[in-house]
C-alpha cells in the first residue's frame, strides 16, 4: 500500500467511528499516552477556541505526541481558508470531512514514512474530536466574514473599510510605505436603474465590483463605500502607481458591456485618487479622494482626478 494515493471520505454521521474509553483511575495520566486518553484530552482541549487555526494547531501538536507526523494541511473548499502546519513530507493520508452532507474541508497528514493501517484507524478516531470544534470555527469565521462584507457585491462593507484604513495607515506610517486610495463612482447610474430597472442595476453593480477585483493585486482591497461608489485601498502604492491603477479601472469599466434586453448597457466610471500625507488621518485621506472624485464629475465624468 502506498500514499499519497487515496483520499478517504469520512462521514461523521455514519457509524464508522467508535467512541472510546473510560475515565482514567484517580485522574492519573500515564505516559506515553494511549490514543483513547488522547482522544478524551482532545475533546476538552479543542473546545477552548473558536478559531480554526488554533484548533488545528492544538490538534496537530497533540496527535504528534502519539503518532509521529511532519505536517498537517487543511483546505476548506469554497472559501479561501488554507492552513498548513509543519513541513511538507512524502507520505500522505488525506480525508474529506463531511457532516450532514456539508463539506467541512480536506485534511492531510504527512510524514517521511508511510502510515501503518493501525495508525490510520487511530487517526480516523482522533479526527472525530475535530468535527464539532471545526464546524463551530467555520460557522464563526463565516459569521465574521458576512459581518464585514456587502451582500450584493461581495466587497468589504463600511465597517471593514474603516478597520482596514486604520490598519493600513498605521502600517504605512510604521514601515514608511506609501498608501493610496481610489474612490470610484459609476457615472449616471441612476439612468441605468431608470431605464432598465433596479434588478439590472444590481447586476451591473456586481459586474463592476468583480471587474475591479479582477484587476487588482490580491493585497489590494475593495470596499463598497455607498450605493454605487467603491473605495479601493492600494497598499504600499505611491501616487504615480495609483494613477496607473485608476486608469486601468477606468478603462476596464469602458470594456464592460451588459446585454440587457438585447442592447448593451454602456458604462463609465469617475475616480478620485489620494495618497496619504505624513501625519494625515484616514478620514482626511478619504475626504481628499472624495473631493478629487467630485472634480472628475464636474469635469465631464469618465476620468480620474488626483487629489492635490
Ligand atoms: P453621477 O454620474 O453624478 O454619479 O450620477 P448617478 O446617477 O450615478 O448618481 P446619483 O447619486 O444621482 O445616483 C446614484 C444611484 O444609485 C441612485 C440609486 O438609486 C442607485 N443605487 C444605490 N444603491 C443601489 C443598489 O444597491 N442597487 C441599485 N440597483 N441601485 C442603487
Ligand atoms: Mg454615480
Ligand atoms: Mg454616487
Amino acid at each position: 500500500m502506498s500514499f499519497p494515493t487515496n483520499t478517504n471520505a469520512i462521514d461523521f454521521d455514519s457509524a464508522r467511528l467508535q467512541r472510546f474509553g473510560f475515565a482514567p483511575a484517580h485522574g492519573f495520566v500515564p505516559q506515553p499516552l494511549d490514543y483513547q486518553q488522547l482522544q478524551r484530552r482532545l475533546e476538552l482541549q479543542l473546545q477552548t477556541s473558536l478559531e480554526a487555526d488554533k484548533i488545528l494547531a492544538m490538534f496537530f501538536q497533540s496527535v504528534q505526541q502519539f503518532i509521529p507526523l511532519k505536517a498537517l494541511n487543511y483546505k476548506h473548499v469554497g472559501t479561501d481558508l488554507r492552513l498548513e502546519f509543519g513541513e511538507r513530507s512524502r507520505h500522505n493520508a488525506s480525508y474529506c470531512i463531511t457532516h450532514d452532507g456539508e463539506q467541512m474541508g480536506e485534511l492531510a497528514f504527512q510524514r517521511d514514512r508511510r502510515f501503518a493501517e493501525v495508525e490510520l484507524t487511530q487517526l480516523e478516531a482522533l479526527l472525530a474530536t475535530l468535527l464539532y470544534p471545526l464546524r463551530n470555527a467555520l460557522l464563526y469565521r463565516n459569521a465574521n466574514l458576512s459581518a464585514l462584507r456587502d451582500p450584493l457585491t461581495g466587497a468589504g462593507n463600511r465597517i471593514a473599510m474603516e478597520q482596514s484604513l486604520t490598519r493600513e495607515a498605521e502600517i504605512a506610517r510604521r514601515q514608511q510605505q506609501p498608501l493610496s486610495v481610489l474612490m470610484l463612482d459609476i457615472d449616471h447610474f441612476k439612468g441605468i436603474n431608470d431605464t432598465h430597472g433596479h434588478a439590472t442595476g444590481d447586476v451591473v453593480l456586481r459586474g463592476v465590483a468583480d471587474a475591479i477585483k479582477d484587476r487588482l493585486r490580491n493585497i489590494d482591497q475593495v470596499f463598497r463605500f455607498g450605493g454605487e461608489e467603491f473605495l479601493i485601498v492600494l497598499t504600499n502604492t505611491g501616487r504615480e502607481s495609483a494613477a496607473l491603477v485608476g486608469e486601468r479601472l477606468r478603462n476596464a469599466a469602458l470594456q464592460l458591456t451588459y446585454p440587457v434586453n438585447g442592447s448593451p448597457v454602456e458604462l463609465t466610471v469617475s475616480l478620485g485618487c489620494s495618497t496619504l500625507l505624513p501625519g494625515e488621518s484616514p478620514d482626511s485621506l478619504l475626504r481628499r479622494a472624495d473631493t478629487a472624485l467630485y472634480a472628475a464629475k464636474r469635469q465631464g465624468r469618465n476620468r480620474l482626478e488626483m487629489a492635490g
